[in-house]
């Protein structure tokens, strides 16, 4: 039996992989910690949840300590690259001292595995494209360099306190889970396919491109969209590789495939049969022109293989989602 203390669980993607590791792992034992700031109760579909705060180390301390996990995963993140410009303080303090909290406690307590969720934003604006994990790490946005800080503390605890850890690269995550039970339930979202969808469905009056003169083959930027599903089976994966390999490392998370923006617009034109109001704009701050994963060594050393790499399927799940859901 394995016990997985998951930070941010009853968000978008922690709610996916705690669905996940509830369905295929026997006798998992979960407790979710989650401040419930974007996340919800009702999409933690196993385990326990206890409701605290990543900017709180005793809140933390006292969780772990209790429920001694065999393994952590962290999924306690702001996630909003324009709103990361605005208010970089807030980024760095749930995305940095969140996990310098979480690595205080996990040292105190006695835990020594973690699974981190960085993201592709750690890149900047990459010179080659598809990006391997030895790229340069040149963030361009406050999120970005809030999660590779975060890197940073994790790679340094590992050295001196032993925590084996597994971080994984988040490119553009998207879709639902097949069944519909859970999916991305953000409110407010800056995201492209939620918003491409809102206004597919009238909710939004009209769309915005940002940005048509990107030097990419249609002027709009390029993104590397990976199905949420596809993303916790790597998560899974990954859970194996550490208890089985008892090493560290970083994995890209995406197919090595990108769309750009009107492509993604297309599709989703495609999926949902109707046309809807799109207007050109203005570049938006802290967007890199094209993101899309090497992910050779994820397919190599994980042996994972995709099963939803599809746009339109990532589209379709994504609709049919909140169709039932708005
Ligand atoms: N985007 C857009 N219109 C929108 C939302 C997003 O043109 O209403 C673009 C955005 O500028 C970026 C891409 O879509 O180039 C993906 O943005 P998203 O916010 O989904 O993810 P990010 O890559 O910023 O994490």
């Amino acid at each position: 039996m394995k016990k997985f203390f998951i930070v941010g669980g009853a968000g978008y993607i922690g709610s996916h992989v705690v669905k996940l590791i509830g369905e295929q792992i026997k006798d998992a034992e979960i407790l979710v910690f989650d401040n419930l700031s974007n996340g919800h109760k009702d999409a933690v579909l196993y385990g326990n949840i206890i409701q605290g705060d990543v900017r709180n180390y005793e809140e933390l301390y006292k969780a772990i300590k209790k429920f001694k996990p065999d393994i952590v995963l962290d999924f306690a993140s702001l996630i909003i690259v324009p709103e990361s410009v605005e208010k970089p303080l807030e980024y760095y303090e749930v995305n940095t001292m969140g996990v310098l909290n979480l690595l205080k406690a996990m040292r105190d307590a006695g835990i020594y595995k973690l699974i981190f969720s960085s993201t592709a934003a750690v890149y900047g604006n990459p010179k080659k494209v598809p990006i391997p994990e030895d790229a340069p790490l040149k963030p361009i946005n406050p999120y970005g360099k809030s999660k590779l800080m975060a890197e940073e503390l994790i790679k340094d605890a590992s050295v001196a306190y032993s925590i084996q850890y597994g971080i994984l690269r988040y490119f553009n995550v998207a879709g639902a889970s097949p069944d519909l039970k859970i999916g991305d339930k953000h409110n407010t979202t800056s995201h492209l396919i939620p918003i491409v969808l809102q206004t597919a469905l009238g909710i939004r009056p009209k769309m915005q491109i940002y940005g048509t003169d990107y030097p990419t083959h249609d002027g709009t930027a390029i993104r590397d969209y990976i199905h949420v599903m596809d993303l916790a089976d790597i998560h899974l994966k990954l859970i194996d590789y550490l208890f089985e390999s008892g090493k560290s490392d970083i994995f890209n998370c995406g197919y090595g495939r990108g769309f750009s923006v009107k492509e993604v617009i297309n599709a989703a034109k495609k999926v949902v049969g109707k046309d809807f109001k799109v207007e050109n704009a203005n570049r938006r701050a802290g967007d890199p022109p094209i993101l899309v994963a090497d992910s050779s060594k994820l397919q190599k050393t994980l042996n994972w293989k995709p099963k939803y790499n599809n746009i339109e399927t990532i589209i379709e799940h994504a609709y049919k989602f909140m169709l039932k859901n708005f």
